[in-house]
């Protein structure tokens, strides 16, 4: 089986993920609930799956689904308010066809590039535990080792970068030092089989709002990655195929 096709089986296989009690009660009830809204639409209430091309060569990680963004539309960083701010930036630099994303029929196709998280299901409040972090990284780490053509990782927050590390190197990989190298925005790092690991602060509101993370901030990690993948690309002398998923 190749690996594009097994990327697929791993999504379906997310889907249908009831490894953590505490979530799958949280994204059900959320799901059952519902806020005002949203009243009349059809929650997810469900892991969400990757989103984008697995012949991806930027692969961006963020934390976890939002309750009423991506549990309910079943597409991750898709109807709230991190999500405009991803896809104006993935747009900005070729990585999206349009710079809104607000339903899974919206239209909406990535362009070399794959939308994932630490955590496929939404957690309450937005904090995931410990223990199911490290549940989850599973489904990060086989992505990881099938998104083949992956030369740049983005990672959204701390915990992303964090968890993107662990499954690394649980995937057998080394980190360049040999020690997790501390957080910062647009820090940036190569690991070895040619992929760079870039740092950013998360678009979440408790960043955008207070100015920790500005629009010019973000920008510029994606254009920076669009740098090094244009760089790398030239070298190459040739860009990766693309095969449409989800
Ligand atoms: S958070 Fe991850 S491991 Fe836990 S139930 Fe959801 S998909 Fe499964």
């Amino acid at each position: 089986m190749d690996s594009v096709t097994r990327y697929h089986r791993l999504q379906q296989h997310i889907i249908r993920c009831r490894k953590c009690p505490r979530l799958v009660a949280w994204r059900e009830r959320v799901a059952a609930e519902k806020v005002r809204r949203h009243q009349a639409e059809e929650y997810w209430g469900r892991p969400v799956p990757a989103f984008g091309e697995p012949a991806a060569s930027l692969f961006v990680v963020g934390l976890a689904p939002a309750a009423h963004g991506a549990n309910r539309t079943g597409r991750l960083f898709t109807g709230d308010r991190s999500g405009q701010w991803l896809f104006e930036a993935l747009h900005r630099f070729g990585f999206a066809n349009q710079p809104t994303s607000v339903g899974r029929d919206d239209g909406l196709r990535l362009h070399g590039c794959v939308i994932s998280a630490a955590l496929r299901c939404a957690p309450p409040a937005n904090k995931p535990l410990r223990e199911e972090l490290d549940r989850c990284r599973l489904h990060l780490r086989r992505e990881l080792a099938l998104l083949q053509r992956k030369r740049v990782i983005v990672a959204l927050g701390r915990i992303a970068f964090l968890e993107v590390l662990k499954a690394w190197r649980e995937n057998g990989g080394k980190i360049p030092g040999g020690r997790t190298p501390a957080f910062r925005h647009a820090g940036e790092w190569n690991l070895p089989g040619g992929v760079v690991l870039i740092a950013s602060y998360h678009p979440s509101q408790q960043n955008t709002q207070t100015g920790r993370l500005t629009r010019p901030m973000f920008h510029a990690v994606f254009r920076r990655a669009s740098q090094l993948l244009s760089l790398r690309s030239e070298a190459a002398g040739s860009q990766s195929p693309r095969a449409d998923c989800f």
